[in-house]
């Protein structure tokens, strides 16, 4: 299959009449897969009410199905097409927080394929807040399911180049819009317990969250080893590069003590620090993911970066890690699974 590549410039007039997004809306209808910007990362879209068109999602990123998917849509209309009985606290965290990344868990509705809910009676639901992704989904009058548009286990896509390295020829279309923003998925929030729970951390924090609605859970999963998560995805380990990471917390000298121990067993070592501490390290290769005084900016580069260290022959990755409040937790959480949990402390 060749890959279509519809460049749109997201800043144009009337993106809902674009030709370029009427074409790949059409391909929507068809049941096909396109793979468009959202403000967290690049998302792959099928007709959320389809099937088929699911099941392609599932084949070209080798995901497992038993994996649920998120449902984008982009009015409010819509959401009664795919949810029921949603509770008034879920009205408040749509006013507040949608076009936006934070993805709300609903009773789900008959018409949604069981394929995009893995068999659960609930729906993942999110508003994205980018003009082409909400301009597409429009165009399609579809809500669309879209998981992350990278192959499964890899980082994911924050540029339409990481899309078409994972997934080039195994989808119908891409629309390239340019680099997303936040960087990392959405936060997941499950508003059917009675004090709504927090699946994912994600693109909105916590703290944004409970200034709006007070105090809410945290599944045990994210804090408690060997808990099961109550999201399916949480359980599997993602976005790793090639080379074995690990995280190190400690100073810079201890990151710096353990390159060169394995240096000196001649292996070729990369660190992923800041843009504050980049020139404190002598390694084989040194990238820095955004500034430590603004963690925004490190969600923003982090699976860049770690899909830059595929392009260097490291044989083995040390990462600094970052506070776990704020955006550092979704941060955490995201170079952890990369590191499929190995981390060392310093004594
Ligand atoms: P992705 O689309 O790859 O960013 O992943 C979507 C995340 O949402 C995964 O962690 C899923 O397990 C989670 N998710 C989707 N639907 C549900 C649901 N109904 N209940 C709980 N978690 C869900
Ligand atoms: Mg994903």
């Amino acid at each position: 299959m060749k890959t279509h590549v519809f460049f749109v410039d997201k800043n144009v007039d009337d993106l809902n009449t674009y030709p370029h997004i009427l074409q790949a809306a059409s391909y929507l209808q068809r049941g096909e897969l396109v793979a468009f910007p959202t403000e967290t990362v690049y998302g792959l879209g099928a007709n959320a009410m389809s099937t088929t068109a699911v099941e392609n999602i599932f084949v070209a990123k080798g995901r497992p199905s038993d994996n649920p998917l998120i449902v984008h849509i982009a009015t409010k209309e819509q959401l009664h097409d795919i949810a029921c009985d949603i509770p008034p606290v879920a009205h408040t965290l749509m006013e507040h927080f949608w076009p936006g990344p934070l993805t709300l868990i609903l009773p789900k509705k008959e018409a949604v394929s069981p394929r995009v809910t893995a068999g659960l009676n609930t729906v993942a639901v999110r508003m994205p807040n980018h003009p082409i992704a909400l301009a597409l989904i429009q165009a399609s009058g579809l809500p669309i399911a879209a998981p992350s548009a990278n192959r499964s286990g890899r980082p994911s896509p924050t540029t339409a180049k990481h899309v078409l390295d994972d997934l080039d020829g195994r989808i119908a279309a891409i629309v390239d819009g340019g680099a997303t923003g936040v960087g990392v998925e959405s936060t997941v929030i499950d508003c059917t317990t009675a004090i709504p729970t927090i699946l994912r951390p994600g693109g909105v924090t916590k703290e944004d969250i409970e200034q709006v609605i007070g105090v809410v859970d945290i599944d045990r999963a994210l804090v408690e080893k060997g808990a099961v998560p109550k999201s399916p995805g949480m359980k599997y380990t993602h976005y790793a590069p090639k080379a074995p990471l690990i995280v190190v917390n400690g100073s810079s000298t201890f990151l710096q003590q353990l390159v060169n121990e394995k240096r000196a067993n001649g292996l070729r070592v990369g660190v992923l620090t800041t843009e504050e501490r980049r020139h404190t390290y002598e390694a084989d290769v040194v990238i820095p993911c955004g500034r430590r005084n603004d963690l925004r900016t490190v969600a923003q580069h982090l699976y860049d970066v770690l899909r830059a260290f595929d392009e260097t022959n490291v044989d083995i990755i040390y990462s600094e890690s970052f506070p776990n409040e704020g955006m550092g937790v979704a941060i955490m959480n995201r170079l952890l699974k990369a590191a499929g949990h190995e981390q060392v402390m310093e004594k």
